[in-house]
């Protein structure tokens, strides 16, 4: 009670929740409070949760903040959603993000904008711009995220918050609406390293329903929180540090850098060249799989139905084109492009041979280092308007989150520090299933 009364005020400003299943999370938390003591267990019994818009909740609308999506209620339930309410979780709410995912401020949102907690001027980041905020503003202290290109860790950056993208496979997408199916994850954010955590661990793990689900077992990742990072070897790309890098997130970032070094890191400038790629080749490969996994909206089998439509080309026709929205349609286009005859060897096989280099850089770099380290964002939170006229600057600032989504390797962001009043991220990125060896980072450090 006491959350629902602090969403409906605090969301009246921040606009982060779309939809806040006020009955059901009542009815859920009565269920968990009539349990016996032995029946109740866990640290995350009890704890409500706010899940991203394109995670699929049974019986609760999911809008991917798309007018394609507007009405529609699934029949099932995810798997991670199935996963956090085992653990004893109540969902509150659905929260907004740019619509199907695409985009980094979640002004591509068809229903309403979220502000930055910090500076209500600004975005919060997106695309998962409703989970960050959320948390931010202290309105849950958990949310789920989603992360094609960057999507959780960018808004944790903006919003001051903890927002980790795991391995590929590591959790299930059986339930997360696909835009990107071989870059997408489900990824926790939180206030806390610690915090952050648990929930992962609650929500990985094998599942027959995803097929690229991983069998590795999940290590208890709390056991991780030793604060000891003695001897870890950590590498810092020159590139992430280089031009374009807003000079007071450049510092925060090197002042982080001396804290590691401060508690035993061994710390080294290296070469990661190919990244430089990474934004180019994502937005060819991410478009290319939105634009054949949003070919299943076609105004029949979900959602915007014109009902008026006189035959079957109508239907189709004005299903796309009313429902959804301008960003969305450049994407399906762009990506439509990168597979068509004449461009596909050109655009979608080299991004693919570019994609495999960009996986190998990282795998050269592992082989002697434990850890990358760089900011998350080039820059601080933008301010809202700013960068809707400037589409290519905007895609072009994902050089830093975007190599680590091709490569499929795990990737968090943490607080640390400011940049003119607003808060810096820095990005830990570990090698495949080293969620562990990011925890341990990033909580030494926080
Ligand atoms: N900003 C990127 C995009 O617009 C990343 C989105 C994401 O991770 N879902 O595609």
């Amino acid at each position: 009670e006491a959350t629902l009364k602090n969403i409906k005020e605090t969301d009246k400003s921040i606009q982060a929740f779309l939809t806040v299943t006020e009955s059901e999370a009542l009815a859920a938390a009565e269920q968990l409070d009539n349990l016996s003591d032995d029946q109740r267990g866990g640290a995350l019994f009890g704890m409500p949760i706010g899940i991203k818009d394109n995670i699929i909740t049974q019986g609760i609308k999911t809008t991917c903040a798309s007018k394609m999506l507007e009405n529609f209620v699934p029949v099932y339930e995810g798997t991670v959603t199935e996963k956090v309410k085992e653990n004893g979780m109540v969902v509150v709410g659905k929260l907004n993000m740019d619509e199907f995912a695409m985009g980094s401020t979640t002004e591509h949102s068809a229903f309403q904008k979220t502000l930055n907690p910090w500076d209500l001027t600004r975005v919060p980041g997106g695309s998962s711009g409703g989970s960050a905020a959320a948390v931010a503003a202290g309105e849950v202290l958990f949310s789920l995220g989603t992360d094609t290109g960057g999507s959780v860790r960018q808004p944790a950056a903006f919003c001051g918050v903890v927002g980790m993208k795991p391995t590929y496979g590591r959790v299930s997408r059986s339930g997360l609406v696909a835009f990107g199916s071989s870059l997408d994850q489900i990824g926790p954010i939180t206030k806390t390293v610690e915090d952050n955590a648990m929930l992962l661990g609650a929500i990985a793990g094998a599942d027959y329903r995803d097929a690229s689900s991983s069998e590795k077992p999940v290590p208890d990742f709390k056991k991780s929180l030793t604060g000891d990072i003695k001897g870890l070897k950590v590498a810092v790309p020159a590139r992430y540090l280089g031009e374009g890098v807003q000079p007071e997130v450049r510092n925060a970032v090197k002042k982080a850098i001396g804290v590691l070094e401060s508690l035993g890191a061994h710390v080294d400038e290296v070469d990661l060249s190919y990244s430089r790629y990474a934004a180019p080749t994502y937005y060819v490969i991410s478009s290319a799989e939105a634009s054949s996994n949003l070919a299943r909206f076609d105004g029949i089998r979900y959602g915007y139905h014109p009902a008026d439509a006189k035959n079957l080309n109508e239907i189709y026709l004005r299903a796309r084109s009313e429902g959804f929205g301008e960003e969305v349609k450049k994407r399906v286009l762009y990506g439509t492009y990168a597979l068509s005859a004449g461009h596909h060897d050109d655009l979608y096989e080299r991004a693919q041979r570019v994609r495999a280099l960009i996986a190998q850089d990282f795998q050269s770099v592992f082989a002697d280092y434990d850890v990358i380290v760089g900011p998350t964002s080039a820059t601080n939170a933008y301010k809202l308007g700013e960068t809707i006229k400037d589409p290519l600057t905007l895609y072009a600032n994902d050089l830093l989150t975007t190599p680590v989504n091709l490569a499929g390797i795990p990737a968090i962001s943490v607080p640390c520090g400011f940049a003119e009043g607003l808060p810096v991220g820095l990005q830990i990125i570990g090698n495949h299933f080293e969620e562990a060896m990011l925890y341990k980072v990033a909580h030494a450090y926080e």
